[in-house]
């Protein structure tokens, strides 16, 4: 008898140390593919270099990697009017809102059944603000959301001891201009 085939899912990748561990997790169960999509990242230099090291690591995994347009300028007039807001306040819900957004399209896109996002392992982020909006995404778009918490089970140290053995670089502000 043919084994049933795995679901497939696009999975945003906010950065290595985040996906290191989440994707090869995911890949027990699911078809997956990583979907680079950033905007936010300041500056430039800094997004080319975050986006090298999932490169390196896609290579490294063996993983397939799309990369997403770099719309800084669309990015500055999502947030305009919420730039002193504090982390996790309402600029990073529409900053990781739009990301979101950017993948479910992609992923309706593409065919894939259901997408994510690698931005679970992230102690810094709210696994609730996340979980809400990929729900209301999903019915938006009509794909289906993944919930996720990498974090759990210690998948945050795994991720960290992962990217010090394959000597991955971990950037230490979240992206953005006003995280830096
Ligand atoms: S702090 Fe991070 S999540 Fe928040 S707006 Fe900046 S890049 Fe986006």
């Amino acid at each position: 008898m043919k084994n049933k085939p795995k679901p497939t899912i696009l999975i945003h990748i906010c950065c290595a140390p985040d996906v290191i561990f989440s994707l090869p997790l995911l890949r027990r169960e699911y078809k997956v593919v990583g979907y680079f999509f950033n905007p936010n990242i300041f500056p430039k230099e800094e997004y080319i270099k975050r986006l090298n090291e999932v490169k390196k690591l896609s290579q490294l995994q063996k993983w397939q990697l799309i990369k997403g347009k770099y719309n800084q300028k669309k990015w500055f007039s999502l947030i305009r009017g919420y730039e002193n807001e504090p982390e996790e306040g309402k600029r990073c819900e529409i900053c990781i809102g739009h990301s979101l957004l950017e993948t479910a399209r992609k992923a309706k896109e593409l065919g894939f059944d259901c997408f994510t996002t690698t931005l679970t392992n992230s102690p810094k982020k709210r696994i609730e603000m996340i979980t809400k909006l990929g729900f209301q995404i999903e019915k938006k778009i009509n794909i289906k959301y993944l919930e996720t918490n990498f974090k759990k089970n210690n998948g945050y140290l795994k991720s960290v001891r992962m990217s010090k053995k394959l000597n991955i670089y971990r950037q230490s502000y979240c992206g953005c201009k006003y995280s830096k």
